[in-house]
């Protein structure tokens, strides 16, 4: 089979390989539709993980199954599946302790493009597929279903992460995709104004259709300065950081209550370190808390996120800006998530 992948750090291509054996709790799946994430960037051109020789890209995928383990109950060869980008192993201790995207280790519920071959292939794995994949709805549009792979659990979990509650005020730092979901989330856990920081007018757009009462525009001003305006100088109680860098930990302390939380998602992909504040961290006293954390993978989320879809209380298919038809333009999607052109938000491959 043919497939896109990291060649070495810094450079891509198409290559071989034969197709993925089947265990007996896996599945092999074909892909219906791809998109590229702003992670595979990082994963190619910062070397954020390592280097990887060979490895077949990506992780955001709607596929269809076309064989399954002996020991899978609930799939069956033919079946349209919804396929989570984090696919841990369900039985490990980590599982059992509340932590299955550490399952194997730190990260290693992150297995597609990561520990092996990734979906921008004509055929994919998936270990666990009980676990891991879920039935595609009847009818859902395949835009939304693939952005339940990763964006919709990713910006979802940013906002679990700062424990979003009713009526609080709330940052989202950083409106692409998965921000953009955060924003969306935040609305529906029940924030008051939600601070949306970004730059891109359409994406600026988006979050103000999803939720977002105030557009902070980070390269028109600091943007501590911007929301501790808006705040009347009492800051935000929550914080979701879904874009930045090394140094927007600072920013987040110094506009974040004592009491508050920082829920990051963002792929801190250069740098050996974060930069905190320590007087505005309350001189290690503030209870101004940070938790990082790679989304949770499987099923039940996944079941869960497409009820929020099918019952029209989130439009992931609007993220989409740009459609193409055939595996061969994941190369050409890729370098959009790469470019980051102003008009793009994500893009997403059909295959046919
Ligand atoms: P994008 O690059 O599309 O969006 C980044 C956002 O951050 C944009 O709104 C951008 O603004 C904004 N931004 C850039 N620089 C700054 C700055 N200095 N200060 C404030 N805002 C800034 O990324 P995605 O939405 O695709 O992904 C976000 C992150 O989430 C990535 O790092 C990705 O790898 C990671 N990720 C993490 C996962 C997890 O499980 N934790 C899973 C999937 C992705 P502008 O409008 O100017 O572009
Ligand atoms: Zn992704």
């Amino acid at each position: 089979m043919k497939g896109f992948a990291m060649l070495k750090i810094g450079e891509t291509g198409w290559i071989t390989k034969d197709v993925p054996a089947c265990g007996p709790m896996d599945a092999i799946c074909k892909p219906l539709a791809l998109a590229p994430c702003t992670s595979d960037v990082h994963t190619v051109w910062a070397g954020a993980i390592g280097d990887r020789h060979n490895m077949i890209l990506g992780h955001e995928a709607v596929g269809e199954v076309v064989e399954v383990g002996s020991l899978v109950k609930d799939f069956k060869v033919g079946d349209k599946v919804l396929v989570s980008a984090i696919t841990p192993d369900w039985n490990s201790l980590e599982a059992q302790g509340g932590y299955a995207m550490h399952s194997g280790g730190m990260l290693s519920g992150w297995k597609f493009s990561n520990f092996k071959d990734g979906v921008f292939g004509e055929f994919f794995h998936v270990n666990d597929a009980d676990g891991n994949l879920a039935l595609l709805p009847d009818g859902m549009d395949l835009g939304a279903a693939c952005m339940i792979s990763d964006m919709v659990p990713t910006g979802f979990h940013g906002v679990e992460l700062a424990d979003v509650q009713f009526g609080d005020n709330v940052a989202v730092i950083g409106i692409g995709p998965v921000g953009l979901m955060s924003v969306a989330a935040a609305a529906i856990r029940g924030a008051a104004n939600i601070y949306a920081v970004g730059s891109r007018k359409n994406c600026a757009d988006l979050a103000r259709e999803f939720g977002a009462t105030d557009i902070i525009n980070y390269r028109e001003g600091d943007i501590v300065e911007q929301i501790m305006e808006k705040t009347h100088g009492a800051g935000v109680d929550r914080i979701v950081v879904a874009g930045g860098d090394n140094d927007t930990f600072d920013q987040a302390i110094r506009m974040l209550k004592p009491g508050g939380k920082i829920g990051n998602v963002n792929y801190l992909g250069e740098g050996d370190y974060v930069k905190i504040p320590r007087a505005e961290w309350g001189c290690g006293m503030g209870h101004k808390q940070i938790v990082g954390g790679l989304m949770p993978g499987g099923r039940l989320r996944s079941e869960k996120l497409a009820r929020l879809v099918e019952t029209n209380r989130i439009h992931p298919e609007k993220l989409i800006t740009h459609r193409f038809t055939g595996l061969e333009h994941v190369e050409e999607a890729l370098m959009l998530m790469k470019n980051k052109p102003a008009d793009l938000i994500k893009p997403l491959v059909v295959i046919e």
